[in-house]
């Protein structure tokens, strides 16, 4: 019997999955709904709109009745479930603008998303759908972390593949434009032919087949039922009884959710037939309520919805399976899409940043029951712009809008709806519990820093395009104080927040007033930056006491070689004849390839070679340079080991084929191809998707004798053949 049980020991272990430190290393795959109704699932209540797939997630594994997201509108909510962090805490507090040409118009580079983590520990990390933290490259998903990337940059898209007429993303210039964009291979474009929802869903079921073996994260990021309302005929065939009004297009949204509910189904089916559901966490939640006067969502008997600090903006239809691990059920003690992260880093020991702690916590011992309590006794939200703030602490919620001015307090147990007729703020019972949360929201608070872009509301505001300085030049004796003075300009710029910084805090410091404090000998550059568009900023010198003449200087790095949208941080050790400390200014001789802030970190751009040069302050004599070889994706089949081939290099035999497969020969490495057979009326018969290989072959044995059309997409590419299919009797 011993060794009966020690066999079934190893074979559990070898279907769960442990790294070399005995973690366990599930997969992971987390499935986004965009803009989805708290009740538009049929595991919340729908009747209008069954979702048996997504319901499959909540009876396999748990049904969270109390999940929330960070926030109520897309862009900020998936910034906080990427770092598991509350993004208030790094300035992402407004849905960003598509601009290709802004690399702080979203994700800040020095936050690390769950992909960043995990990839550190053999993970294969993809992302399918919607992004929405970041249209520069810089903040491509492949950028930060992720090893593939199929889907759009931007905050929605169109449905159907004709009203897709711009090849390439970087082409497009605003949201509308960005809207209609192909969709993006990693760092290709690719014409599609299907609803991008069911294209999505194809491409996930790939992604999980393809990765079966590996420990994987999967980002399977739905932009649907997010407006535009486009739904399929098939889809919309399903809803008799529903109709579109013109300002209401329920009949439309209902098909929408059935087309994310078919994808969810076909990656269930998948993880059951490749035999590893029991190895993979399974998350389904939607990135913020149901915005219903817009896509007819409905939030059910929650009050508000998208946009709002009610329950319907950001309590959100959430459920997770882990089969044969976490026993089915329902529970109602608020989760958060912060958890997502720390449950995975928690399990498989992935890193995270110190300095930078999760918000989120690991769900798996609360769901077994190993740990009491709650996971989160209190639940914070705030929308800057709006001045709107809520907390949730157990049961009770205090929410602000506006200056303070308009005050709630609800007791959600018997109040779910926040009807104001309950309103207990100014009840002289709950005032212990009002000065409680009060106390909760202010020291959540002082922790937040300012939104860091501006966003799409305003998109039509002056913009701050220059500042200047009281003094550029500041020299000081160690601990005396001299302040400074920013104005923005023009003056009625939207943005009059400035934020102070010194590359040198040791020998000068400086508040956020642009006080600055001198500590001891040597140099220090002080900054003064607009927030929203950090690349508004003014420099000053601060000299402190009489350092010496500096001597000498020697760069971290002298020559990089990165790919387009890659970062690198360098540093400067500098020598001299006394002990004094010295600071360096950092510049780039090609902006338009790479850029350097005053701390050494560069940011490229695109294709091309920059030459950042460090000048010791002070002793311009002393300087010192790096390289920055900045090479294009396409470009460096070296480093990817891929070639796109000619058309001419593609063998395609034999043709006629008879039983058995057509061989499609490329002559050279490609990195990823599509082939797909329509018959002889164009219904497509077949679709096969291959990586990193030079030939492959296409079953036809199922084909009856006749004519074909075969097209291959490779890179971008896109190669049509007619092919016989003869089958011998
Ligand atoms: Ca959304």
């Amino acid at each position: 019997m011993k060794i009966i049980a020690t066999t079934a020991y190893l074979l559990l272990i070898s279907l769960i999955g442990f790294n070399v430190q005995g973690q366990e290393t599930p997969n992971v795959i987390v499935i986004m709904a965009d803009d989805l109704g708290y009740a538009d699932v049929s595991f919340n209540g729908s009747i209008e709109i069954p979702t048996p797939n997504i319901d499959r997630i909540a009876n396999n594994g748990v049904l969270f009745t109390s999940g929330y997201t960070t926030y109520c509108v897309c862009g900020p909510s998936r910034a906080g479930f990427i770092t598991g962090r509350y993004q208030q805490r790094f300035g992402f507090e407004r849905n960003p603008l598509y601009r290709v040409n802004d690399p702080y118009m979203g994700l800040p580079h020095d936050e690390m998303t769950i992909a960043e983590s995990v990839s550190q520990i053999g993970y294969k990390s993809g992302i399918i759908g919607k992004w929405h933290l970041g249209a520069h490259i810089s903040n491509h998903p492949l950028n930060r972390g992720f090893d593939e990337f199929y889907g759009h940059l931007g905050g929605g898209h169109r449905y159907f593949p004709n009203e897709l007429t711009i090849p390439n993303s970087y082409d497009a210039n605003n949201e509308d434009q960005s809207y209609r964009t192909w969709i993006m291979r990693n760092h290709s474009h690719e014409q599609t032919d299907e609803y991008i929802t069911d294209e999505f869903s194809t491409e996930a079921v790939d992604f999980v087949s393809r990765h079966k073996d590996n420990p994987f994260f999967l980002f399977l990021s739905y932009n649907a039922p997010h407006a535009p309302m486009q739904a399929k005929a098939e889809d919309l065939a399903l809803f008799p009884d529903l109709v579109d009004e013109s300002n209401h297009k329920r009949k439309t949204y209902a098909a929408m959710v059935n087309a994310v509910d078919r994808g969810v189904g076909k990656v269930l089916d998948k993880l059951q037939e490749l035999n590893i559901e029991d190895n993979t966490i399974v998350f389904f939640l939607s990135d913020n309520g149901g915005p219903e006067s817009k896509n007819a969502s409905d939030n059910g008997i929650l009050r508000g919805g998208k946009s709002d600090v009610y329950e319907g903006g950001y309590r959100v239809p959430f459920a997770m399976q882990w089969k044969n691990r976490i026993t089915p059920g329902v529970y109602d003690n608020p989760v958060s899409s912060l958890d997502i992260f720390a449950t995975l880093s928690a399990l498989s020991g992935s890193p995270t940043n110190a300095e930078k702690p999760l918000d989120g916590v690991n769900l798996i011992p609360y769901l077994s029951e190993e740990e009491e309590g709650k996971p989160h006794e209190t639940i914070y939200v705030r929308k800057f712009d709006q001045d709107r703030h809520a907390v949730r602490h157990g049961d009770f919620k205090i929410l602000y809008h506006k200056d303070n001015t308009n005050k709630k307090l609800y007791n959600l147990s018997t109040n779910i709806s926040e009807e104001d007729s309950e309103n207990l703020y100014w009840n002289a019972t709950y005032l212990t519990k009002r000065n409680q949360l009060d106390s909760l929201k202010a020291e959540w608070e002082k922790d937040l820093k300012h939104p860091r872009f501006l966003g799409l509301l305003h998109d039509e505001l002056v913009w701050a395009t220059n500042i200047t300085l009281s003094e550029t030049n500041v020299e000081i004796n160690p601990n005396q104080t001299k302040q400074l003075y920013a104005t923005i300009l023009p003056e009625d710029a939207f943005s009059n927040v400035i934020e102070w910084n010194s590359n040198n805090s040791a020998v000068a410091s400086v508040d956020e007033t642009g006080l600055i404090q001198a500590h001891t000998e040597g140099f220090a550059l002080v900054t003064s930056r607009v927030v929203d568009r950090q690349q508004v900023y003014k420099r000053c010198i601060v000299k402190v006491g009489n350092p010496a003449t500096a001597t000498g200087i020697v760069l971290s790095d002298n020559n990089i070689n990165v790919l387009t949208g890659e970062k690198a941080q360098l540093s400067a050790t500098v020598s001299s004849d006394d002990n004094s400390l010295y600071a360096v200014e950092w510049s780039t001789n090609n902006p338009s390839v790479a850029t350097v802030n005053e701390n050494g970190f560069v940011l490229t751009h695109k294709k091309g070679f920059a030459v950042i040069t460090a000048i010791v302050i002070d002793s311009e004599q002393v300087s010192a340079v790096c390289n920055i070889n900045v090479n294009d994706y396409k470009a460096t089949t070296n480093l990817f080991d891929i070639n796109v081939p000619d058309v001419d290099d593609i063998n395609i035999y034999p043709n006629p084929v008879t039983n058995g497969s057509l061989t499609i020969n490329f002559n050279t490495t490609v990195k990823s191809a599509r082939a797909e057979i329509y018959n002889a009326a164009g219904q497509k018969e077949k679709r096969v998707t291959i990586e990193k290989t030079d030939q492959f072959d296409l079953d036809i044995s199922t084909l009856k004798s006749g004519i074909y059309f075969l097209r291959i997409n490779v890179e971008n590419k896109v190669i049509t053949q007619k092919v016989i299919v003869n089958h011998l009797q």
